[in-house]
């Protein structure tokens, strides 16, 4: 589902610098880099938003997804937002991988090769009942906050926050091998629980390190620590991921995991 730059930026015609015709300077625009919602810097899902970095970019109208040689397959867009560094876009529907362009009046600059991956489909619910159920992972009152706290909400809002008391128990939502439990100073200690299928859950903010070791199964409902508000939190709440097979930061992509709270919630 990201995106993948095969080779790097390349300088050619599109190189970033003024140049004087007639005594007007033109500011040639120039792409250097790109990077996916997802964090990865070389391939981006459909539908995901792209970062293009580079410079005099302020006046780009259009991007093109240039996709394979020719125009049959090209895809133009109007970026969301476009600053003199930086072009956000929306990778579209029908986009192919390739490079992409920026076009600003009669100046265009082309990135280096990104890789387009299809659109994320979410993943199939967790059985809410049966042998292998998933379970809600906060024992105890909570609730979905507001609209900040949905999945995609501002920038690269990449889960669902639900909010709890401080110290709240937090267990495994679904089975799986812990693939990650650290600190970080956004996420605060979290924990990565990757399931069988590949999908992985991701649990930030809590309020200790996680109390199960890197490389420990664990079932559905096996205790976790407990909610907290580490890291970049202004409140104790659960910030819940789920990402696609293979997994987090792996090659998956995070889609939007309320559906499988809520089911979760209702069967708990
Ligand atoms: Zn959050």
């Amino acid at each position: 589902m990201l995106l993948t730059l095969l080779g790097t930026a390349s300088a050619r015609a599109d190189s970033a610098h003024s140049a004087r015709s007639g005594g007007a300077s033109v500011k040639y625009p120039a792409v250097t880099g790109l990077k996916c919602t997802t964090g990865e810097k070389t391939r981006c899902p459909r539908g995901s938003l792209l970062r293009l970095s580079g410079v005099h970019l302020d006046s780009t109208r259009t991007v093109v997804f240039l996709g394979k040689r020719g125009k049959r397959d090209d895809r133009r867009v109007r970026p969301r937002t476009a600053s003199p560094h930086r072009v956000l876009v929306r990778v579209p529907s029908r986009a192919r991988s390739g490079r992409v362009r920026v076009i600003a009046s009669a100046i265009s600059a082309t990135s280096p090769r990104l890789r387009i991956l299809p659109k994320p489909t979410p993943p199939p619910l967790v059985p809410t009942s049966g042998p292998l159920a998933g379970v809600f992972p906060i024992r105890g009152e909570h609730d979905y906050g507001t609209a900040i706290n949905r999945f995609g909400a501002g920038r690269g809002h990449q889960g669902q926050d639900v909010l709890a008391d401080c110290a709240t128990p937090l267990v495994a939502a679904v089975a799986g091998t812990v693939t990650s439990t650290r600190y970080h100073s956004a996420a605060g200690n979290y924990v990565v629980i990757t399931s069988d299928d590949g999908t992985s859950q991701v649990y930030m903010h809590m309020l200790k390190r996680a109390t199960v070791k890197r490389g420990r199964r664990v079932a559905a409902g096996d205790p976790l620590g407990e909610v907290g508000q580490t890291g970049r939190a202004s409140a104790c709440h659960l910030h819940f991921e789920l990402w696609t097979a293979p997994g987090w930061r792996a090659g998956g992509a995070p889609v939007d995991p309320l559906r499988l709270l809520k089911a979760l919630d209702f069967a708990s």
